[in-house]
């Protein structure tokens, strides 16, 4: 029969995997059987609403055998199984994504992050096996089917047969090399406490047949092996357990295998809730984004369970969105089994549990930044973006929740702090909590507009995310003092003095400025500044729409037109003040020629694209070859 090849991702992941660059083979094991008994929950919860399906609970159950001469292990379970073209599409392509990054020469911690991208799932048996062969029938079909595949080259098909519904995965346990002994996979004593270690809260009962030496007789000191068939796992899910019986690796482990992720949670929050509604609730906040979370595949959702029985793999009503990274479980005895998705929704318990989790996810991320600040800037560094965006989405109603947990990078302190810590920190008489908006730290840092609120010792909060802005223009203000952006042109810094005498140059000047604003009309304003320290001009805006917020919006695929309105300042103090007013008296040609330069720098120092470059360029050559 010809062979079928995996997908050339797929045979690439696939040589990763065998080549046994992942350290811990012995999850195998557990990947297998969290299939089985996924395999088990699809049935059983089809069966509670499908009247032709006849199944017998306590008949569910997921079997281990091995056999040491042949170097064979067995895992069956009697789930829903597998028709042909499931087992194609299962066990066929690893890789579902089709985007995976491969580089040659990858580091070992770049080959585990691409496995990590996906879950090692099913093919991590090739880190033990040389050979597997899946036997399986589905509960939809009367015929069976076997696919066999001894690694990265492909795999077979064909017709076989089967006993009743389910799967039945044979593996060719390895031979023993000079750095594994493989041989531990089929041992009874190991086997079990694989399973103790990393399936034991599986809500199936995992059997073997074990064996007891018994004292046949005493006297004699004979003994006489006894086979006898041993459930292996405590079936207990582990959120039902007592927190002090869960140790941190089995929450570890749980996560591990249960949202495929390759690294350990950052944090696990279990709470047993009675009351008005009564849940059990384990949830995890991932140590890194899972590979798709920034992209629109993303579901975000929490595992719902009642009274043990999954009855939705994701769902969402359980999470808001800033919340989306969690991952976890729940499980209720109030809500009913055979609830439907919209009744679902409208379930009152389900809005308080949804509310509870909220909270409770909410003071954890508070007593994470008060107890361990540096786990939570590693947290907020990872997920804050989605915290912000929660901030300013549906129109700022959560804002509230929300305002102490995001921070910003602190000028004074050169380091992430919260809004709070800023406006403690605030000096005598200053009335706003200053920020500035650029597309790096070191690009705001040479922002002219910086330069001034800096020199008047005021700490500045430096909005670097896209989403910031946003963030801060939905917040409005913080315990009564309003945001100010120092690109503000009203940004009111000037003491009495300073402002007469900047308003009386301003009116002198005033034909020289309406010249100006001529030449380039498409500033709202031109006018002289005291607010500029060593810069010759910068761009400030009026009204709410700020340069940053424009370069967001002219971002988007349908440009909304929105537009900053903007105000070329320009230096006072800078020799070029002087200087253009003698042009502006002497030559107005060359006056128009520095006012076009001028403006091409603010707009260059603000990040802006310049219309007609070749002309700006032309003309500075003009000017400097004088
Ligand atoms: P994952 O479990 O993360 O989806 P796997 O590679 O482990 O990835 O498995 C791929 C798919 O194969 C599963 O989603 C499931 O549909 C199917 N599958 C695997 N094992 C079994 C089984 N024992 N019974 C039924 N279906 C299975």
């Amino acid at each position: 029969m010809a062979k079928k090849e995996f997908q050339s991702e797929s045979k690439r992941l696939l040589d990763l995997m065998i080549n046994s660059i992942y350290t811990n083979k012995d999850i195998f094991l557990r990947e297998l059987i969290s299939n089985a008994s996924d395999a088990i929950d699809k049935l059983y919860y089809r069966s509670l609403t499908d009247k032709k399906l006849k199944v017998d609970k306590d008949d569910l159950e997921i079997n281990l055998e091995f056999d040491k001469d042949n170097r064979v292990l067995v895992i069956t379970d009697n789930g829903c199984g597998m028709t042909k073209s499931e087992l194609e599409e299962n066990l066929g392509t690893i890789a579902k994504s089709g985007s995976l990054s491969f580089k040659e020469n990858m580091t070992k911690d770049e080959k585990i992050d691409i496995i990590g991208q996906f879950g090692v799932g099913f093919y991590s048996a090739f880190m033990v096996s040389d050979k597997i062969t899946v036997l399986s029938r589905s509960v939809d079909s009367e015929d069976a089917y076997l696919w066999e595949s001894e690694g990265a080259d492909g795999y077979t098909i064909k017709k076989s047969k089967m006993d009743g519904h389910g799967t039945k995965i044979e593996l060719h346990i390895k031979e023993n090399t000079d750095e594994f002994e493989y041989d531990k996979y089929l041992n009874e004593y190991e086997l079990k406490q694989l399973v103790k270690k990393y399936s034991d809260y599986i809500r199936f009962p995992i059997k073997m047949e074990c064996t007891h030496h018994e004292l046949k007789d005493e006297e004699k000191h004979e003994y006489e092996d006894i086979k006898e068939i041993e459930t292996l796992n405590s079936m207990v899910p582990i959120w039902k357990k007592p927190k002090s019986e869960v140790k941190d690796e089995d929450y570890e482990n749980f996560y591990m295998d249960k949202f495929n992720d390759y690294d350990k949670p950052l944090k696990v929050i279990h709470s047993s809730v009675e009351g008005m509604t009564s849940y059990k609730s384990l949830l995890f906040i991932p140590s890194h984004a899972p590979y798709d979370y920034y992209t629109q595949e993303y579901e975000k959702g929490l595992s719902l369970y009642s009274n043990g029985v999954l009855i939705m793999e994701k769902c969402a009503d359980l999470l808001p969105d800033y919340f989306s990274f969690v991952k976890g479980v729940v499980d209720s005895e109030d809500l009913s089994l055979n609830i439907s998705r919209e009744l679902l929704q409208e379930s009152q318990s389900l809005k308080l549990i949804a509310k509870n989790i909220e909270g409770k996810i909410r003071k954890e991320l508070e007593s994470m930044l008060k107890s361990d600040r540096e786990e939570y800037i590693n947290f907020f560094k990872t997920f804050g973006v989605q915290l912000k965006y929660g901030v300013y989405n549906n129109f700022g109603q959560d804002k509230d929740k929300l305002k102490d947990l995001v921070m910003f990078y602190s000028s004074k302190h050169e380091k992430l702090i919260t809004i709070d810590e800023y406006v403690k920190e605030m000096k005598e008489g200053q009335e706003s909590i200053y920020y500035a908006s650029g597309a790096s730290i070191s690009k705001i840092n040479s922002l002219p507009q910086v330069e001034q609120v800096r020199d008047k010792e005021y700490d500045i909060l430096y909005l670097t995310d896209y989403v910031d802005e946003f963030c801060i223009t939905a917040l409005q203000e913080y315990n009564g003092k309003k945001f100010a952006n120092v690109s503000d042109g009203n940004l009111d810094l000037d003491t009495d003095e300073e402002k007469e005498e900047i308003k009386k140059t301003n009116e002198d000047n005033s034909d020289l400025l309406e010249a100006m604003k001529k030449e380039i009309f498409d500033v709202s304003d031109v006018r002289f500044s005291n607010k500029l320290k060593s810069h010759p001009v910068c761009l400030t805006t009026k009204g709410d729409v700020s340069i940053e917020m424009q370069k967001v919006f002219d971002a988007m695929p349908n440009d909304m037109g929105i537009k900053a309105e903007t105000v070329l300042e320009i230096n006072e103090k800078h020799p070029i003040a002087d200087k253009l007013k003698k042009l502006y008296k002497k030559d107005k040609d060359e006056f128009k020629k520095y006012t076009k330069i001028l403006y091409s720098e603010a707009r260059m120092i603000a990040g802006l694209p310049i219309d007609d470059p070749t002309e700006i360029s032309k003309l500075i050559c003009e000017v400097i070859a004088k």
